[in-house]
């Protein structure tokens, strides 16, 4: 059986948390239907990622080195092409991102390969591989398969498998990035919005409040609540949207991923898929919601049916 490759993602020396995710997925397809498990790792100094991406499921770590420090999508796209050309895997999983979004659609335009985004769902019907994503902004899940296409490369959504929890000894190779003429360079980061300190993504307490708070001047008091509990506040995106707290604390797949996180406390929170692509994965979620048939309630492992502004009085009376 072909085999899967998985392309590795750095931005500023830190590895992408899909690539591990993204392993966890290649693991399955390749115990489903045989083949290894190949990581390409695209940087300047891709041995700096080798030990991180020695991980239970991977048989072999492909190290390219690259002359751009930064992503840059003429490269990665050849280089792609190059890697799959000569190695011919069955799939190709990237993770969906900024930078994968810049190459991705012309790679498998060029090599004529079958081709879905943003996928939280692969396996196989029968000997068919299946890719699931949503469809009809976001109202509906799709099935997603690639009659004819002996290639299939998929971007694979952060947050939608959990990743290996072992290490592991694989080979590692190294592979030469063609040449490739550039048409972008990497100028400098500019990073949006200053955090304030604030950074979800190490924070081990998070209480997080959504579309429930209900008016901008609710939210201080939820703001004062988890400063006396102490943990960080968070939010879902309409509220950050609306601008009652800073994009930098908004919590889920356009948002931060709450990766150190161990108890989430959802107030007011629906539950979509987008704010569970961010948090879902914490071991001790709290769900407060006055709606017993909210999705949130389905990740947590406590819930209230209630008023979080009920439960957010008795929390400060009883831990304040
Ligand atoms: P709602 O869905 O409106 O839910 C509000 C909840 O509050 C309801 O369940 C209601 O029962 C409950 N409630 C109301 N009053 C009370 C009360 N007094 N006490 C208790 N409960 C109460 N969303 C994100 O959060 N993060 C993202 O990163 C993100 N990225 C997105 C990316 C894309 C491409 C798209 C299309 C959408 C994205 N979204 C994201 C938006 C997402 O689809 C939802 O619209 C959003 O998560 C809903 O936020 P919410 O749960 O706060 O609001």
């Amino acid at each position: 059986m072909a085999d899967i490759l998985v392309i590795g993602e750095q931005r500023r020396g830190v590895l992408s948390p899909v690539v591990a995710e993204t392993v966890s997925v290649a693991k399955e397809l390749a115990a489903a239907k045989g083949g290894k498990v190949l990581v390409a790792i695209l940087a300047s100094k891709p041995s700096d990622f080798t030990p991180q991406l020695s991980l239970a499921g991977v048989d072999e770590i492909i190290e390219v080195a690259l002359a751009s420090e930064e992503f840059q999508s003429d490269l990665f796209e050849a280089t792609v092409l190059k890697l799959i050309e000569e190695r011919k895997p069955g799939v190709v999983l990237l993770p969906h991102s900024i930078d994968s979004l810049g190459y991705a659609p012309s790679l498998v335009v060029k090599g004529n390969f079958g081709f879905a985004t943003d996928v939280f769902g692969i396996s196989y019907d029968g000997d068919d591989l299946v890719a699931t994503r949503q469809a009809y902004q976001e109202k509906v899940r799709a099935e997603v398969d690639f009659p004819g296409k002996s290639t299939v490369l998929l971007t694979v959504r952060a947050g939608s498998f959990k990743p290996p929890e072992e290490t592991a000894s694989p080979s590692v190779t190294s592979f030469a990035a063609p040449a490739a003429e550039a048409h972008t360079r990497h100028i400098a980061f500019h990073d949006p919005e200053a955090s304030g300190g604030v950074d979800l993504t190490a924070a081990e307490y998070i209480l997080s409040i959504g579309r429930g708070v209900g008016e901008e001047d609710n939210v201080g008091q939820f703001e004062e609540l988890a400063g006396t509990i102490g943990f960080t506040l968070g939010c879902s995106r309409p509220i950050a949207d609306s601008g009652w707290l800073p994009k930098y604390r908004q919590v889920g797949q356009s948002g931060k991923t709450v990766s150190s996180c161990k108890v989430y406390i959802a107030m007011g929170i629906s539950g979509s898929v987008q704010h569970l692509a961010g948090m879902k994965h914490v071991p001790n979620i709290i769900a407060i919601n006055k709606d017993p048939e909210a999705s949130i309630f389905s990740a947590a492992r406590y819930g209230v049916v209630g008023d979080m502004f009920e439960v957010a009085k008795e929390l400060k009376a009883q831990l304040g």
